[in-house]
């Protein structure tokens, strides 16, 4: 019986020292350790004659940010709550590094008349396995950011893609876009909608004078008047083209929308745009071509902004810096042909 207690003993220490187990057991109604953890210890930097003298309490050890959770997780064994008692937790080396282990451990002697006495346990390093989790939380985190990073930098280039980076005004693919769509809306609600063609008049004649550069300003200075004319949330104003611009006003109808294609060229030809550092400034006029739709029509965005550009090019014709419509009846009429009031004959000064 002897021998075989001691081949058992033999075979478990076996077993502990190639799993890298420390054994330990405390009886739990003394509250004594009946079996030490030494290697434990001894892992920790402390010689043996330490172990003995000093360090006596392995919980005097403990990180204190995981001691309430290593003893509430032996109470819940206790109580019977776990069938097992598991803890991981930092212990404070010789050196005074803190150093990872676990524990595991159970109550040996319970059963349904008693609730057992010997906790018994075994306690092993987990820091390597620690450490690596903190790399890959490490990096997970920082993968994170990156994601955030890259979600931002999708975010501006879909604005780029979006906006004429120009003059800031939305890029043509945006306006066949979202043009599209309010074609759509104003035959489903029964609106009208109308748009303009703005194109600045002898725009080639400022690049060729002043340089591309001065031309650029121009170009911003007469979006930039165009964009004012907004209603925002509404008006969808965007860059055609190079000196082209086209304004979709939905639920306006066509005697507004030429008013404000008449207060935009007005606007525009009082501006005065500085074409070098030096100074010297030049006036600017452009012509605008407005086409209605209505429901029922039938037309397309797309079939909407070439009527408008056929009156653009009637502006064009007759002289330059004029508002023409297209007018279902009568082709492309001047603004004064359409504009209630006849009173505005200031239009008509300027476009006959
Ligand atoms: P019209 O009154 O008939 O419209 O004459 P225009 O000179 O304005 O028209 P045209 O189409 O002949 O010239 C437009 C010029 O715009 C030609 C092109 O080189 C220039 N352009 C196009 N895009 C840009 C740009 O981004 N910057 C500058 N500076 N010029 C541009
Ligand atoms: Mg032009
Ligand atoms: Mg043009």
């Amino acid at each position: 019986m002897g021998d075989d207690a001691d081949l058992n003993k033999e075979r478990l220490e076996l077993v502990l020292e190639a799993a890298g187990l420390d054994l330990w057991e405390n009886d739990l109604v003394s509250g004594q350790v009946t079996h030490k953890a030494t290697k434990t210890f001894l892992e920790l930097g402390f010689t043996e004659d330490e172990i003995v003298s000093g360090v006596q309490d392995i919980f005097g050890l403990f990180h204190p940010g995981d001691l309430d959770m290593v003893r509430q997780a032996v109470a819940d064994h206790v109580a019977g709550v776990t069938a097992q008692y598991r803890a991981e937790f930092r212990l404070r080396s010789k050196a005074g590094e803190w150093v990872w282990f676990a524990n595991y451990g159970r109550i040996m002697d319970r059963s349904s008349d008693t609730p057992g006495k010997r906790l018994i346990g075994v306690t092993f390093n987990i820091h390597d396995r620690k450490q690596k989790e903190d790399e890959i939380a490490h990096i997970n985190r920082q993968l994170t950011e990156q994601n955030k990073l890259l979600q931002e930098l999708n975010a501006a280039l879909e604005l780029l893609a979006a906006n004429d980076s120009l003059t800031g005004l939305a890029n043509r693919r945006t306006l066949m876009e979202m043009g599209a769509n309010e074609c759509k809306r104003t035959e489903r609600f029964d609106h009208t909608l109308s748009l303009m063609v703005v194109d600045i008049d002898l725009f080639k004649a400022v690049n060729d004078a002043w340089g591309h550069l001065a031309g650029d300003r121009m170009i911003c200075a007469v979006a930039q008047a165009c964009a004012a004319r907004k209603r925002s949330g509404v008006d969808i104003v965007a860059r055609f083209g190079g000196e082209e611009f086209v304004i979709v006003l939905p639920e306006t109808d066509g005697v507004s929308a030429l008013r404000v294609a008449e207060a935009l060229r007005q606007e525009v030809a009082a501006l005065r745009v500085s074409v070098n550092d030096e100074g010297v400034s030049v006036s600017v006029t452009v012509s605008i071509g407005v086409a209605t739709l209505h429901k029922g029509s039938g037309l397309s965005f797309e079939e909407l902004v070439n009527r408008a550009d056929k009156a653009l090019y009637r502006a064009k014709e007759t002289g330059r810096n004029a508002v023409y419509c297209a007018d279902v009846q009568h082709g492309c009429v001047p603004v004064v042909h359409m504009l209630i009031d006849p009173g505005e004959g200031r239009n008509g000064a300027l476009l006959t």
